[in-house]
C-alpha cells in the first residue's frame, strides 16, 4: 500500500464529517422527523412537525439583542399582504409572495436565485376572502411545494424553480382558492383549500410528492345523499344537516392549522364555516365537520377523530388557526396533547391520540357569543338568544379573536405565545331572503355596514391587539403586551429567552420570553403579518420575517384599527452587528383627494351608492373608500371615472385584479356608486381620513 492510498483512508472520514455537517443527505422523512437537531435551517412550516415555532439558537439573546440589525432587505413590489412562513434549506430561502409567486433568496446576501410566477389569472380575485396572499411552501427531496390561488398544486426543481408537475387539486371550480401552506407527511404533500364564504364542498387531499397523483382526498362536509357517502363519516355528518344543504356545497373548507404526528400517524387539520354563516337559515343542526379540528389516519385519510369547537357555527369561527402539539403533564397525567387559540375566542387543550377535551378558557376578555365552555365535553354554552335571526353585534369578530398567524411554544418557559385580538365586534345581520348563487359570495349577510364599524358609534370599547404569554396548562395568561394596533403578526420563541413578533404599525419587536419586557424594535416600513423565522449560514444567527400589509383586516381597512402601515412589501433579513438600512419607497397619499369629476346625484343615490360601495368594494377597496392596498377611489382619476362602467362592469382592468361585477351589479347601480366615491372625495378633500 502506497502513501497516496494511506493519505486517502486518513481523509476519508474527515470528509463524511464535514459532508454531514453541511449537508446531512436528502431532505427525506427521517430528517423532517429530527428538524429539531437541524438548528441551521428552517424546514417546515412550523420548523418542527409539532409546529412549535421554536428555535434552539441563542447567539442572538437577551443580553446580545441590541446589537440586532438589518442585513438586507429585498423589495417585492407589490402592496398585498405578505403572510409566508419563509423556509430555509442550506442557506437558500424558499417563500412565497401575493399572487403565489414564489421566490429563492440568497439567505446572506438576500440576492433572488430564481422566482416561479404561477400565473393566476388576475380575475379570481373576486372568489377570494381575504387578499391575494399565500402563506408559504412546502420542502422534500429537492423539491418545492406550493399552492396557487386557483387551486393548484405546484411541485419545482428546487435549483432551477422550474415545475416537475401540477395537479388541478380543485378542478375548475373557481370559487375555490388555495391560500395555506403544503404539509409533507410520510412522502405526501398535504393541501386542502378555501372557499366557503362563496359555497363550497371544503376538502383535503394527499398527493405522492414525487409524481403528483392523489393517494387519497377527505371531504369536510357530506355530498349529495343520492350520490351515496363516500364513508361512514360522511353519512354520520349529514344527519346534522338539514334540507338540501349539499347545494350550497356546505363549506368546511380546510385552509390553514395542518399538522402530522409521524409517531401516531395521524394528520391534524381544522375547518372554516359552513354555508351560509347563519344556522337559522342554512337549517338548525351541528352542520358537522365544519369549525372543527380533525384528525385522519395519514396512511388513508380516514377520520381517526374530530372535536368541534363551535356546534351550528354561526359567526364565521373557522377552527383554522394553527395546531400545535406537545406532551404536557395535566393534572398529574403526562398527555399528548393538541392545542388551538380558536377564532372563536377559547384556547383548546385536546388529547390528540384520541380527540377527548381536556381543558379550555377564553384566552381574551370580552367574548359575547358564549358564556363558557362545558368542562366535560368542551361543547361551547351559547349567550341567550346568540344564533337568532336578527341583527346582533357580536365579538369576536368574523377576524377572530385569533387567526391564521402561528403561534410559538418555549419548551424552556412553557408558555404558547400568539397575537390575540381583543373585544373586536362585528354587526351580524342576517338576511332572511338569502338564496345560494354561485356567481357571489354566500354569507347570508345582509348588506354590509350602513356607516363606520367603529366601536364608538356602536358603543362599545375599542378593540386592542395584544401579544399572551399562555400556559397551557394552567389555562391563563402568564403575561400580556398591550399593542397599538389591533392586528399583528405570528410569533417566534427562541433559545435567546426571546419572542419576535411583527406589527400592523411596521414594527418587528422582540420581547423577553420570561417575563414580557420589550427589548428590541425595528421599523420595517410596513405593517407586519408573517412570522420570522430564524436559522445560521456558516455558523452565523439571522432572523427573516415577510413585511406586507393586507389580508382581510389590510384590505378592509376597518377604522379602529389602530395605526396601520400601508407600504411596499418586502423580506427582511437581521443578524447581529447588521448595519444595512432600509430604504422604504413611499407609498400613499400625502394629499387630501380631489375629485376629479363632479356628482349632482341625489343624497338618496349618494346614500344607496355607500351601501353598494361597502358591500361589493369595501372587502378590497377599503369600508367608506378608505383604502389600502389597492387603489384608493377618491383619488380616482378623470379617466378611471370616465372608464368607471367599463372597469366594473366590462371587466376593463381585470389583469390588474380588479374583476367584472357584471353579474353582480346593474349600471344604475355603478353609478350610484360612482356618485358616492365622487361624495367621498369631496366630503375627504379637506383632510385625509
Ligand atoms: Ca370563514
Amino acid at each position: 500500500m502506497g502513501k497516496h492510498h494511506v493519505a486517502a483512508l486518513l481523509f476519508l472520514p474527515v470528509l463524511i464529517l464535514s459532508s454531514c455537517s453541511s449537508r446531512p443527505g436528502p431532505l427525506d422523512d427521517s430528517r423532517l422527523r429530527e428538524t429539531d437537531q437541524e438548528t441551521s435551517n428552517w424546514l417546515m412550516y412550523g420548523r418542527t412537525y409539532d409546529d412549535h415555532r421554536f428555535s434552539p439558537l441563542k447567539q442572538i439573546n437577551e443580553d446580545t439583542i441590541g446589537k440586532l440589525g438589518l442585513a438586507w432587505s429585498r423589495e417585492l413590489g407589490t402592496t398585498r399582504g405578505l403572510e409566508a412562513t419563509p423556509l430555509v434549506e442550506d442557506g437558500i430561502i424558499y417563500t412565497t409572495g401575493a399572487w403565489s409567486l414564489v421566490y429563492a433568496i440568497d439567505a446572506k446576501t438576500g440576492e433572488i436565485r430564481w422566482t416561479y410566477d404561477p400565473k393566476v389569472p388576475r380575475e379570481r380575485a373576486y372568489f377570494i376572502c381575504c387578499d391575494v396572499v399565500n402563506r408559504g411552501v412546502a420542502l422534500y427531496k429537492g423539491k418545492v411545494y406550493v399552492g396557487t390561488l386557483d387551486g393548484r398544486l405546484i411541485a419545482l426543481d428546487e435549483h432551477s424553480g422550474t415545475p416537475v408537475w401540477t395537479a388541478a387539486t380543485t378542478g375548475d371550480a373557481k370559487q375555490y382558492s388555495i391560500t395555506g401552506a403544503p404539509r409533507i407527511a410520510k412522502g405526501m404533500v398535504i393541501i386542502g383549500n378555501a372557499g366557503a364564504e362563496n359555497g363550497v364542498r371544503g376538502y383535503i387531499s394527499a398527493y405522492d410528492a414525487e409524481t403528483g397523483k392523489m393517494t387519497w382526498r377527505f371531504y369536510t362536509v357530506p355530498g349529495d345523499p343520492s350520490k351515496g357517502f363516500e364513508s361512514k363519516a360522511m353519512e354520520t355528518a349529514s344527519k346534522t344537516w338539514k334540507g338540501e344543504y349539499w347545494k350550497t356545497g356546505g363549506g368546511g373548507t380546510p385552509w390553514e392549522g395542518i399538522v402530522y404526528d409521524p409517531t401516531l400517524d395521524l394528520l391534524y387539520f381544522g375547518t372554516g364555516n359552513a354555508t351560509a354563516w347563519y344556522r337559522a337559515i342554512r337549517g338548525e343542526g351541528d352542520s358537522l365537520y365544519t369549525a372543527s379540528i380533525i384528525a385522519v389516519h395519514a396512511r388513508n385519510g380516514e377520520l381517526a377523530w374530530y372535536f368541534q369547537t363551535t356546534p351550528g357555527e354561526n359567526w364565521d369561527y373557522d377552527a383554522t388557526q394553527p395546531l400545535m402539539q406537545a406532551d404536557l403533564t395535566i393534572g398529574g397525567r403526562a398527555r399528548k396533547v393538541i392545542m388551538q387559540a380558536n377564532k372563536n375566542g377559547f384556547f383548546y387543550v385536546l388529547d390528540r391520540e384520541t380527540g377527548e377535551f381536556i381543558s379550555g378558557a377564553p384566552f381574551v376578555n370580552g367574548v359575547t357569543w358564549a358564556t363558557g365552555l362545558d368542562p366535560k365535553t368542551g361543547r361551547p354554552i351559547e349567550s341567550p338568544g346568540a344564533g337568532e335571526l336578527k341583527p346582533t353585534i357580536v365579538s369576536p369578530s368574523p377576524d377572530g379573536a385569533h387567526n391564521w398567524n402561528p403561534m410559538a411554544f418555549s419548551p424552556a418557559t412553557g408558555l404558547v405565545y400568539l397575537n390575540a385580538k381583543v373585544g373586536t365586534q362585528f354587526l351580524h345581520a342576517p338576511d332572511p331572503k338569502w338564496k345560494y348563487d354561485a356567481e357571489r359570495s354566500n354569507l347570508a349577510l345582509d348588506g354590509m355596514y350602513d356607516g363606520p364599524l367603529n366601536a364608538k358609534l356602536i358603543g362599545m370599547p375599542p378593540a386592542t391587539g395584544e401579544l399572551v404569554a399562555w400556559d397551557p396548562v394552567a389555562q391563563k395568561a402568564a403575561w400580556r403586551v398591550s399593542n397599538p394596533t389591533v392586528e399583528d403578526g405570528g410569533v417566534l420563541a427562541t433559545g435567546g429567552n426571546l419572542v419576535f413578533q411583527g406589527r400592523g404599525d411596521g414594527v418587528l419587536a422582540a420581547y423577553r420570553a420570561s417575563d414580557g419586557k420589550q427589548l428590541w424594535t425595528f421599523d420595517a416600513g410596513t405593517g407586519i403579518m408573517a412570522p420570522p423565522v430564524t436559522y445560521t449560514v456558516d455558523g452565523t444567527q439571522y432572523l427573516s420575517v415577510m413585511a406586507g400589509w393586507g389580508g382581510a383586516p389590510g384590505l378592509f381597512n376597518a377604522p379602529g384599527s389602530g395605526p396601520v402601515k400601508h407600504g411596499y412589501g418586502r423580506i427582511l433579513t437581521f443578524t447581529l452587528n447588521g448595519t444595512a438600512t432600509l430604504k422604504a419607497p413611499p407609498f400613499g397619499h400625502k394629499e387630501p383627494p380631489v375629485p376629479a369629476i363632479t356628482t349632482n346625484a341625489s343624497p338618496k343615490t349618494i346614500h344607496e351608492g355607500n351601501l353598494l360601495f361597502n358591500a361589493n368594494c369595501g372587502p378590497c377597496h377599503g369600508i367608506n373608500a378608505v383604502a389600502g392596498p389597492v387603489p384608493d377611489l377618491r383619488y380616482a382619476s378623470k379617466e378611471v371615472h370616465q372608464d368607471f362602467e367599463n372597469i366594473v362592469l366590462g371587466g376593463s382592468r381585470a389583469s390588474a385584479g380588479m374583476p367584472s361585477f357584471k353579474n353582480i351589479l346593474n349600471t344604475t347601480q355603478v353609478r350610484a356608486i360612482q356618485a358616492y366615491v365622487v361624495a367621498r372625495a369631496a366630503e375627504s378633500s379637506k383632510q385625509v381620513k
